[in-house]
């Protein structure tokens, strides 16, 4: 079923992704978990925090289930497809339960938030159920659990950010990691179940965030995304401190070293300030690159979905980007069919896709949440096939914007921070530059490794990838 496309096949292909950085660790632990992830950038960054907190009570990391006596499943509840997904992979997971009794399987993140305790009575094989802001409870849950009781928190916070844990790093490639500086959020979109699954917006301690940045960079990071589901409204105050605004938080991190770089993620149109412009300008290791959803192009369908901007104010803010960097790549989330979209509204996605040249976007269509205010106060109306169909042409429309952008960099030369071998071709390195665009190029016989910057000409490219050597 086409529920959600995206250009950016690594995300896609980390759906479900198994953690376990201590695969290669010989040392002994009491037990093993198995922790799959789905969702955003923010499950990933949270099972991290939950490997560091299962480690230290001495835990160790599988990335083999059948040798596992906890297995986690870190779930997203953002389109009913993602809900089937995990519900599909829990009945896979009976098998392996029925062969090692003992074993106990929990279920956390948003899926666990919105459906409590009606986990445990829909899905048997359920033994632990904890929402994203009860994570420390974990240890004392699985000791619940062990004694024969079914163990749940979902209690939500205004306070937690796991500020004080550091994140045991998922060893995918040791360049880049994501860094959480906020969670929850408190804009109600009215599509979307993160207010409800994920609590009250809350920003983590300015000082704990450079010094993770800062120690990532000391073991060979140079790369940082900051998270947030809405990083613009980023503010600290703690007391006889000065406040910390988001354009202010970047610069410290920036600041760490000409070395790093800073990414970050999602900025909403509403919010994103020219301070946070200018700082971007400011430094050159801040990635010109800004993730601005528009959802959609038509201001009545925007308005019904409560984003509190217009089609002329989206706009404006892309203006405003171009003003301050010409050259910042643009990205987008857009959703098609949402109650009552007309083909006319339709067409206005399509037209303010073209204005804005998004170099890629993350395309849904509607899947109406219980719980949202679009499930309480509109109908669901737009036939699958309609909302299937525009998302189609939507995705179509995005093919080629990518490729156009792809094509204007054709004689360009970029600097670009390799993170690994290309997939083709070992003989060849994939990096990405400022913009976020995938450039891979042979490695010839240069000295280098993953984690260098190198300056590569871009010669030729395809729809996802600019094509280059070295300079
Ligand atoms: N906080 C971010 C923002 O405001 O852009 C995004 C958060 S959400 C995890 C990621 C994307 O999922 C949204 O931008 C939206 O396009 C999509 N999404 C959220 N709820 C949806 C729904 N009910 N149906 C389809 N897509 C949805
Ligand atoms: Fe959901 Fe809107 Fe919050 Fe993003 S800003 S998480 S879309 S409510």
């Amino acid at each position: 079923m086409l529920d959600y496309v995206s250009d950016k096949v690594q995300d896609e292909a980390r759906q479900g992704e198994a953690f376990a950085p201590f695969t290669q660790d010989q040392n002994s632990y009491k037990k093993r978990f198995y922790i799959e992830s789905y969702g955003c950038a923010m499950n990933f960054a949270d099972s991290e925090v939950v490997a560091a907190i299962l480690y230290k009570e001495g835990f160790g990391a599988t990335k083999n289930v059948d040798e596992a006596d906890l297995i986690f499943i870190n779930t997203c509840s953002i389109r009913e497809k993602a809900e089937q997904t995990v519900r599909k992979r829990l009945s896979d997971f009976k098998k392996t339960k029925a062969q090692k009794p003992g074993m106990l399987v929990g279920v956390l993140g948003c899926m666990a938030e919105r459906l409590k305790t009606k986990f445990l009575e829909e899905e048997k094989l359920v033994d632990i159920v904890v929402g994203p802001d009860a994570y420390r409870t974990l240890p004392a849950l699985v000791t619940e659990a062990e004694g024969g009781q079914k163990a749940v928190n979902v209690l939500l916070s205004r306070e937690e950010t796991y500020a004080d844990i550091s994140p045991v790093r998922l060893d995918s490639n040791g360049v880049s990691a994501f860094v959480s500086i906020m969670r929850g959020c408190n804009n109600m979109c009215s599509f979307c179940v993160v207010p409800f699954t994920r609590g009250r917006e809350r920003s983590r301690e300015a000082e704990s965030i450079v010094n993770e940045c800062r120690n990532l960079f000391e073991q060979g990071y140079r790369e940082v995304t900051l998270l947030g589901q809405n990083v613009d409204s980023y503010y600290y105050a703690a007391d006889n401190q000065p406040t910390v605004t988001f354009a202010m938080l970047l610069e410290k991190v920036a600041l760490i070293s000409p070395l790093l770089r800073v990414r970050f993620s999602t900025s909403h149109p509403k919010d994103i300030t020219d301070d946070v412009l200018h700082t971007m300008v400011k430094y050159e290791n801040i990635c010109n690159n800004i993730h601005l959803p528009v959802q959609s192009g038509s201001s009545r369908i925007l308005q019904l979905m409560n984003r509190t901007y217009t089609r002329e104010w989206y706009k404006a803010k892309v203006d405003r980007i171009r003003e301050f960097m010409p050259n910042c790549g643009i990205s987008s989330d857009i959703i098609t069919g949402f109650c009552t979209e007309t083909e006319e509204d339709h067409a206005e996605t399509l037209s303010i896709m073209e204005y804005s040249k998004y170099d890629y976007s993350y395309m849904f269509f509607y899947s109406e949440r219980p719980g949202t205010l679009a499930e309480r106060r509109y109908d669901d109306d737009i036939p699958l096939e309609v909302k299937k169909r525009r998302l189609q042409e939507v995705v179509d429309l995005q093919g080629r914007l990518s490729h156009e952008s792809n094509k204007k960099e054709l004689g360009k030369t970029f600097t670009v921070l390799i993170d690994g071998d290309s997939k083709k071709d070992e003989t060849e390195w994939k990096g990405r530059n400022s913009q976020n665009k995938v450039v891979v190029f042979p490695k010839g016989d240069h000295n280098l490794k993953k984690g260098d910057y190198v300056d590569v000409e871009v010669l030729d490219c395809t729809q996802a990838t600019l094509l280059g050597k070295i300079v």
